[in-house]
């Protein structure tokens, strides 16, 4: 169904409400328009006044930015304090920074990387978590979505190496794509141990960020926050509604290569949003464009028409491994899964005349 008519575009919220979130890592590109405003630090925003004080907090983590903005916890506990919320907010994104990046060669990820295969390898519970989300997404999306990706994503030039993004030696590909398949990683069944059969590596980096929203959305529930936006590199997580009683207001932005167009605008209240797309992290040669989606079927990267991917749900996690499975798959076989699981999702399609916005049938139910 194309609901690109029917997603209300707010002109008024763009030009009140909505601050462009789009920026560039090297290695990433993360295109949401948000309803936010990002200030460096915590600043009180009084914009949205009802006597509600909102507390907004920036900074920087996995080569990218985070802000979070939320109305300080109103029963009075040892953490209410704004500087104390602020930095277990920090800790708890540093901690899945620590543990996940493939950045940093010390974290957990980089670590088990560089081990060889056949061996266990203990790994924190929350890397556990991540990864037994990221194995049942590739069970159910056939592979699409496939953490073992890591050695193709750097051979064509989109990983932590920053080498030259260019089209791999044919040979060398078909060796490393050999290696790689969610099927050769495993889970132990009775403790937090991780094995690999084959020596492929693993990237987290379409999960663990929306991980690191859900971690930060989870401590702001406990210490009873009722009104909050935390936004990490494009993925977010709502709770409640702002102090001028209004939904957060998130906006989809046009896949535009050559400047920043919003799409439209969607309204959400408690839920989680995670958009993915092949239009800001490319490179092209000879007149063909590889994006930073690797199809693990072919080691290839997508070649479809499909510009870009809004998931929404509970679970930042999940709608940010969802949105780069739905990117693999392509907007038919996306919304043939969408359909059977219930899943809410936008897609914004290549066509000749233009781009035209696809909904599932529960993305619509849940932004109406
Ligand atoms: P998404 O669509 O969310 O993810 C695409 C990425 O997923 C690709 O770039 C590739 O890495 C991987 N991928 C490709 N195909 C598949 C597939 N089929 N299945 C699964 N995964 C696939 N970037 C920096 O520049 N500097 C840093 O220091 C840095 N640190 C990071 C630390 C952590 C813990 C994480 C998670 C990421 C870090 N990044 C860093 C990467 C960056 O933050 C983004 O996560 C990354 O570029 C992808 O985000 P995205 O939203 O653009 O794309």
């Amino acid at each position: 169904m194309t609901l690109a008519a029917n997603l209300k575009i707010k002109s008024s919220a763009i030009a009140h409400h909505v601050m462009a979130l789009l920026f560039r890592s090297r290695s990433s590109f993360f295109a949401l328009i948000c309803a936010i405003f990002l200030f460096i630090g915590c600043s009180p925003d009084n914009s949205d006044t009802k006597g509600a004080e909102l507390h907004t907090f920036s900074g920087s983590i996995m080569g990218t930015l985070y802000t979070v903005k939320y109305l300080p916890p109103n029963v009075s506990t040892e953490l209410a304090s704004v500087e104390q919320v602020n930095t277990q907010i920090h800790a708890r994104l540093v901690r899945v920074d620590e543990l996940m990046s493939t950045y940093k060669q010390d974290s957990e990820v980089s670590r088990f990387n560089a081990a060889p295969p056949g061996e266990w390898f203990e790994i924190s519970v929350e890397t556990f978590e991540v990864i037994k989300l990221a194995q049942h997404i590739s069970h159910q999306t056939q592979g699409a979505f496939d953490i073992t990706v890591a050695n193709l994503v750097d051979l064509w030039g989109f990983g932590p190496n920053f080498q030259k993004p260019e089209v791999p030696d044919f040979e060398q590909l078909k060796a490393i794509h050999a290696d790689v398949g969610y099927q050769h990683l495993q889970l132990h069944d009775s403790a937090t141990k991780l094995r690999k059969q084959t020596t492929l590596q693993i990237d987290l980096s379409a999960i663990a960020k929306g991980y690191g929203v859900d971690q930060v959305a989870d401590y702001l529930d406990e210490i009873g926050v009722s009104s909050y936006m935390v936004e990490v590199g494009g993925e977010i997580r709502t709770r409640g509604k702002k102090p001028d009683e209004q939904p957060w207001r998130i906006a989809i932005e046009a896949p535009n290569t050559q400047q920043r167009d919003i799409h439209s605008i969607i309204d959400v209240t408690d839920l989680a949003v995670a958009t993915s797309g092949d239009y800001r992290n490319y490179f092209e040669q000879d007149g063909q464009r590889f994006s930073h989606t690797i199809d693990p079927k072919t080691g290839y990267p997508i070649t479809h028409n499909l510009a870009s991917v809004t998931v929404i749900g509970r679970s930042a996690a999940k709608v940010d491994a969802l949105a780069t499975a739905f990117s693999v798959l392509g907007s038919d076989q996306a919304m043939r899964y969408a359909k059977a699981y219930n899943v809410a999702a936008y897609f914004i399609v290549k066509e000749k005349e233009g781009f035209i916005g696809k909904a599932s049938d529960a993305f619509i139910s849940m932004t109406q």
